[in-house]
């Protein structure tokens, strides 16, 4: 049966521009040197290559994709960080009035990934510069799925030349780290062929339809009379710019909480 609620979901997203995967890609590069510590703006600001002060006192220059939207408006490039927050890839939580960007798990998984790889470019590079004596001291405490993903990365290559760089690296890292860097020096030595896979790392397949689902309403049951209801795209879009949870009850058991409140006092 072609029901209405389909037509109405196509409508929907040929209304709003889905942006494209590069786009979130790099979008999600920029919010990773800034997350927790900024909002919309300054998001914005490093995809413009902005000079502020403060940006630059933080180093977000460094990031892979400052001025990535160099040609676009701060208004323009704030339009697509929206987009980012309405399509679940980045989240605001408020610490008081300031609105502060994290990651979803959707965008972290995506994040994860792809700052992995940045990670083995820099090694590629080096590798071929020769350059075995680097300080790997930047390798401790980033988060552990991550630096877990990029050990496996590195399993993956099948390249012998990058274990002087991890045995380096072993020196320095805790008990786990150093369990997993051996495992994957061995893979290297014993040229193993087969993926490694390494005790608590996260599932890296990122699909590119991760990126590209087209946004829909979402099914919600409701706490209270357990009916599920439709959270539309336009209350996710309004939900989420305040930073709020997904609603957890329907609108007749929100109008009943209401009335009962309401009369009661
Ligand atoms: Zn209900």
């Amino acid at each position: 049966m072609a029901s209405s609620n389909n037509r109405r979901k196509l409508a929907q997203t040929e209304l709003e521009p889905h942006l494209k995967e590069e786009e979130i890609r790099n979008i999600l590069h920029a919010a990773d040197s800034l997350v927790s510590l900024g909002g919309r703006t300054m998001l914005a600001k490093i995809l413009k290559g902005s000079r502020d002060k403060k940006l630059l006192e933080l180093g977000l220059d460094n990031n892979v994709a400052y001025g990535y939207y160099r040609s676009l408006t701060i208004e323009q490039i704030t339009e697509r960080v929206d987009w980012m927050i309405k399509n679940d890839f980045l989240e605001l939580e408020y610490r008081g009035d300031m609105p502060i960007l994290y990651f979803t798990d959707k965008g972290w998984t995506i994040q994860r990934d792809q700052a992995a790889g940045l990670l083995l470019q820099q090694w590629k590079r080096w590798v071929q510069e020769g350059i075995a004596e680097a300080d790997m001291s930047y390798l401790k405490d980033r988060n552990r799925g991550m630096i877990l993903i990029f050990l496996q990365k590195i399993a993956a290559t099948c390249d012998d030349r990058f274990i002087p760089l991890l045995e380096r690296w072993e020196l320095i890292d805790y008990q786990k780290v150093k369990k997993a860097i051996r495992q994957v020096v061995m893979h290297l030595k014993n040229k193993e062929t087969s993926p490694l896979l390494l005790e608590d790392a996260p599932q890296a397949d990122v699909s590119t339809e991760l990126l590209l689902q087209p946004r829909s309403s979402e099914r919600i049951k409701c706490w209270e009379c357990g009916d599920r209801f439709d959270w539309t795209v336009e209350e996710q879009d309004i939900f989420r710019m305040r930073g709020w949870e997904p609603p957890k009850r329907c609108a007749s058991c929100r109008e009943e909480r209401r009335k009962l409140r309401d009369s009661d006092w």
